[in-house]
């Protein structure tokens, strides 16, 4: 059953692992949780191409259907660990006195079943995928366990930490928004997390302002 009432989830961070917070909002009045079951989150996978179609599929599978409304508690549960981390580290650079925070998250990637593989660059579409190289390394599981969706998910917030810089990790200055994001605009001046939700928002507010001024004025 789908209980995010037709509403598309938000994938407006410019990072999966910021996406993985957003996956619960309340655009409107009400709150929408896009993870909330097992359905709710294959849906949202697929959305954010975090799977691909074929795992997808399999994963819609009835009985695989029913472990992946445990895997959504287990999801709902490590987005809330990270969301705690994120709110006291965004803005600055990491430190190394975050690590002893990051065991949670370093017990899920323990249990992950990832090697890679050297394959050939060529696709099947007859397209190079690198120009410089014959070969890449592909990433491949062990297994086809709903299980990796939890570890997908930890690896994204892991290569958020180990790979990029969290001063640019922000949330929306929306006054009542929760949605977080990585600012990679030019001048890393980005304040919303949209232009047409909270920007607006904004520029409405500030035109108010500045009319009501005038006003006492005149
Ligand atoms: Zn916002």
């Amino acid at each position: 059953m789908n209980n995010t009432a037709g509403m598309s989830p938000f994938f407006i961070a410019d990072n999966r692992a910021l996406d993985v917070l957003n996956s619960i909002a309340k655009p409107s009045n009400t709150e929408i949780d896009w993870i909330s079951n097992g359905h709710d989150l294959l849906d949202w996978l697929e959305q954010g191409e975090l799977l691909n179609s074929c795992e997808i599929k399999r994963y819609r599978a009835s009985a695989e259907l029913v472990a992946c409304d445990a895997i959504a508690i287990e999801v709902r549960s490590l987005r809330e660990w990270f969301r705690t981390f994120v709110t006291a580290h965004a803005g600055k650079a990491l430190d190394t006195s975050a690590l002893k925070l990051l065991a949670p998250l370093n017990i899920i990637l323990a249990k992950g079943n990832m090697y890679e593989q050297i394959e050939c660059c060529n696709t099947s579409d007859g397209k190079t995928r690198d120009e410089k190289n014959v070969f890449y390394w592909k990433r491949h599981r062990h297994s086809e366990d709903v299980d990796n969706i939890l570890f997908v998910i930890a690896e994204v917030m892991g290569d958020l930490i180990c790979k990029l810089d969290f001063s640019l990790v922000k949330k929306c200055e929306g006054p009542t928004c929760t949605l977080w994001f990585y600012d990679v605009s030019k001048n890393h001046s980005r304040r919303w997390c949209t232009m047409s939700v909270c920007g607006n928002r904004a520029k409405a507010a500030l035109h108010r302002a500045k009319k009501k001024s005038l006003e006492s004025l005149s």
